[in-house]
């Protein structure tokens, strides 16, 4: 067999990793990646795997390095050693769907623009351009299967989480994904407040009726922070019927909301009831990594190039997307004003000066995360750095090691040398009991949240 036709294997191999991960995760990853060469070196092969920037190479090499192996390892039915480089290609994308254009297409797109418009449905807010890290996974599954069967998967879903973590790009996104496929499907996108402010003005306008044959008859209604109809009777009382012709008619409603139904207070009884009757899922706030991601996304779409450093630099300081968003809004205008390239410091002075971007000062550093741990549950430095395997002592440290990793972004070989010289193995056994346990152990998820808070 010869190695030549490095795309073709590539492709095979891509075809395959595709299934694995999210189209958000293969977007952002690895469709910025090429094969460069294969050599055999006896009876195994060495593989050069191009990425398109060193971010790219480090998180590939840091998180999919063994998906890409496996996978090139039953492709090439040999066993693999890999190699990133960074490497640019002229890439055509990878995703073979982007056919060529036909006038025809054109028409269409032309339509479903028209169509979103009226439906106030964002371009913006796709799957494409949202990033999947383990705190919105869950989440985005569930958009995706709505998006794909609308009216059937769950019904409700209910997004809930906190401001900024993207509850409103995913109900948008599924939107935008049914137009694709059903520009016909009548839609609409409104928040709890366009929804009350349209039954006021029914009422004083005599005109109730109009209002409900706007709602009523929807294939998919999305209501963004429905929070806010709680103690309006009038508002929730039109809302339950709403909501019960569009379900049963076969619809789809779709919801966003700060906190879950459970803890909405003044909400009717027979509504929380029939929120909970479909499917509740919480987006946590992003961590290190899926900020890293958001910060390229974002950047990019605004044309602004920033190296590896300047991203991780802004993901540590910058806690939540909103934070992110105001940063872009100030990199932008900073670059504009100031008339210089992105880039010589212009980052970090936005990070140090307070006010547009809310102030962080630079983050700790990791000897200041292991102190706040040995503080906060009062063990000694050498004990939590040591061999013990005494539960007071060994939760701590995965707590640690979980810290290193998701707050500062460490790599895992790093957070092992940091902690007592551990294998990256330990460490990435310690992030993972760490993060189930987040999310089923609330004294877990307060201790992170107040070392955090710390740091
Ligand atoms: P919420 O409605 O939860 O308050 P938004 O959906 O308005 O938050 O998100 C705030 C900003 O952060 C938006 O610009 C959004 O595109 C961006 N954002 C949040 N999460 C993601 C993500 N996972 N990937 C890409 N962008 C994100
Ligand atoms: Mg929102």
């Amino acid at each position: 067999m010869d190695y030549l036709d490095l795309e073709t294997i590539w492709r095979d191999v891509l075809e395959n990793i595709k299934i694995s991960v999210s189209p958000a995760i293969f977007q952002t990853w690895f469709s910025q990646t090429h094969l460069i060469r294969i050599e055999e070196q006896g009876e195994r092969l060495l593989v050069s795997v191009g990425c398109n920037s060193p971010f790219v190479k480090s998180t590939i090499e840091d998180r999919y390095f063994g998906l890409i192996q496996d996978n090139l390892n039953k492709n090439l039915d040999k066993t693999c050693d890999v190699t990133f480089q960074i490497h640019q290609q002229d890439l055509k994308p990878i995703d073979a769907t982007t056919a060529p254009l036909f006038r025809q297409d054109e028409a269409r797109t032309a339509q479903i623009k028209v169509r979103l418009n009226n439906s106030r449905v964002r371009e913006n807010y796709t799957f494409e351009n949202f990033a999947v890290s383990a705190s919105n996974q869950m989440a985005h599954a569930a958009a995706e299967a709505v998006s794909e069967n609308p009216g059937v998967a769950y019904n409700p879903l209910f997004l809930w989480g906190g401001v900024g973590v993207g509850k409103t790009h995913l109900a948008n996104a599924v939107a935008y994904q049914v137009f694709q496929k059903n520009p016909d499907a009548k839609m609409l996108f409104c928040t709890a407040e366009d929804f009350t402010n349209d039954i006021v003005e029914g009422i004083r306008n005599k005109t109730t009726q109009m209002f409900r044959d706007k709602y009523r008859k929807l294939d998919i209604l999305l209501l963004d922070d429905i929070q806010f109809i709680a103690g309006k009777d009038t508002v929730q009382e039109e809302f339950f019927h709403t909501f019960n012709y569009i379900t049963r008619a076969g619809g789809q409603v779709i919801l966003t909301s700060d906190r879950p139904p459970s803890e909405i207070s003044k909400l009717e009884e027979r509504l929380r009831s029939r929120f909970e009757a479909g499917l509740i899922v919480d987006i946590a706030p992003a961590d290190f990594e899926l900020r890293c991601a958001i910060l390229i996304i974002k950047t990019k779409e605004k044309g602004i190039e920033l190296s590896m450093e300047d991203i991780k630099l802004a993901a540590a300081n910058l806690d939540s997307a909103r934070k992110l968003e105001g940063f872009i809004k100030s990199l932008i205008s900073q670059a504009r004003l100031k008339n210089t390239e992105v880039g010589e410091g212009l980052v970090s002075s936005i990070l140090n000066k307070p006010g547009d971007t809310e102030k962080i000062g630079i983050r700790a550093t990791p000897q200041d995360v292991i102190e706040l741990i040995c503080e906060y549950y009062s063990v000694g430095k050498r004990a939590i750095l040591g061999e013990s395997r005494a539960r007071p002592v060994a939760r701590p440290r995965q707590v640690l090691m979980y810290l290193l990793r998701k707050e500062l972004g460490l790599p895992l070989e790093e957070v092992g040398r940091l902690v007592g010289g551990r294998d990256h193995t330990t460490v990435m056994h310690a992030v993972d009991k760490i993060t189930a346990l987040a999310s089923e152990n609330v004294q877990i998820r307060e201790d992170i949240l107040g070392i955090k808070q710390k740091i």
